[in-house]
């Protein structure tokens, strides 16, 4: 097995268990292994450190498989680490695991590279560095004892960086049928897997939708932004809101969410769509003085990088104070964001920002995050990607 070296001081990382290695952390690296290769990583006096893939073209050059020198990375160290992942969610779930969950969180569950959602009785996976790629049949395979069929999405845009082509199609057992249906907080939902986003579905929402129902009760009139195939919305109704409005710039999406409320009892009067950017909708609204008693704002990831950062929070900023102002006395906000650069703290800030602005002080009553099948390692708190809040307006 080839070996990596760190600069010296650079394995202070790794002994903490951060999965990552990045470009200026390596000193040398020691023959040509192939990207996807599983290497050795040791520090600068040649001491092991961890196992992981390389993927020489990426600014993180190694992923880490484990921290162990007799562990190899084999099948059955795939093996441990998918059953270590399902028992967590047995965990989490007290024994009784959702008709859809995220099985397998990546870095979080020890498998970089590796997301796989269960759907029933199938699983949606996606693949997204080189050293899974090595390993993708294997983990069909390994898949199949928990489910009948998998899928593979790996068509993200992480997968250029370690020079990998984006890939869709049947991976292991039988194929998917054309529709995954599901059951969610007493809902049925479709998960569009071969076109929609993700691997289909927001499951990282589930608890937030549970919590919206919750909420919604009695509300006259509620404003999910961003409502993609209606997941909030339709909670909201489950609730019992009197009207939903959905609004996504996405015909194909809102098709999907005519399609999920009708499955779901609720008529064309109680569950609207619109067609439109949240930003424009939202000034109209404000031109023709509507008002709303509940808002969900949860928009696509503004910042993909760190780089973004600046101009992602702006746009949070201009959703956040277009929505606050349509807000009716006493209404409440839920309001997300799915970027990693943009942390608890600043997210609160833009909020407040948005409200100050809005002369109209918000109460956060409850900080919200991506539900517990997406677990985030202590050593990983890039893993926690998903943040936001429920707030209160003024009466
Ligand atoms: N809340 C959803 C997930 C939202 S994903 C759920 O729980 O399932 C983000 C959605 O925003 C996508 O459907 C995308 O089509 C839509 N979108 C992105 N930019 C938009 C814009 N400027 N205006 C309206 N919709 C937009």
């Amino acid at each position: 097995m080839h070996s990596i070296y760190l600069k010296e001081g650079r394995e202070k990382s790794v002994l903490r268990r951060h999965p990552w290695i990045f470009s200026g952390a390596i000193r040398r690296v020691d023959g040509a292994p192939e990207c996807g290769e599983t290497v050795a990583v040791r520090s600068a006096d040649g001491t092991f450190l961890a196992h992981g893939a390389y993927a020489p073209e990426s600014h993180i050059p190694v992923k880490l498989w484990n921290f162990t020198e007799s562990e190899p990375v084999d099948e059955a160290f795939f093996r441990s680490r998918i059953a270590s992942a399902l028992a967590l969610r047995r965990t989490v779930f007290h024994g009784k695991l959702p008709q859809a969950y995220r099985l397998i969180c990546a870095e979080s569950d020890g498998l970089p590279g590796l997301v796989a959602d269960v759907y029933g009785e199938y699983a949606v996976c996606q693949i997204t560095g080189a050293g899974m790629e090595r390993h993708r049949e294997l983990v069909g395979r390994i898949l199949l004892d928990y489910v009948k069929g998998v899928y593979e999405r790996s068509d993200v845009d992480s997968r250029t960086k370690d020079g990998l082509p984006a890939r869709t199609g049947h991976l292991a057992g039988a194929e998917l049928p054309d529709v995954l249906e599901f059951e969610e907080n007493g809902l049925l939902y479709r998960a569009d897997y071969r076109g929609g986003h993700k691997t289909g579905f927001y499951l990282d929402q589930r608890d937030n939708r549970r919590l919206v129902a919750e909420c919604a009760a009695g509300a006259e009139s509620v404003l999910n932004c961003f409502s993609y195939t209606g997941g909030f919305g339709l909670a909201a109704l489950k609730g019992g809101a009197k009207h939903v409005l959905n609004v996504d710039s996405s015909e194909g999406a809102l098709a999907l969410a005519r399609g999920n409320a009708a499955r779901n009892g609720f008529s064309d009067d109680a569950f609207e769509t619109k067609e439109a950017d949240v930003f424009q909708f939202l000034r109209s609204c404000r031109d023709s003085r509507k008002s709303f008693d509940l808002i969900v704002l949860d928009p696509p990831k503004f910042a993909e990088t760190a780089s973004q950062k600046e101009r992602a929070a702006r746009a949070y900023k201009d959703v956040n104070l277009l929505a606050v102002k349509l807000l009716n006395p006493g209404g409440q906000l839920f309001t997300f964001s799915c970027s990693g650069a943009i942390d608890d703290d600043l997210f609160a800030k833009i909020v407040d920002s948005a409200a100050s602005d809005a002369r109209r002080p918000l109460r956060i009553v409850r900080w919200l995050s991506q539900g517990p099948d997406h677990p985030v390692l202590t050593s990983f708190p890039e893993g926690r990607y998903l943040k936001g809040l429920q707030a209160v307006a003024p009466v």
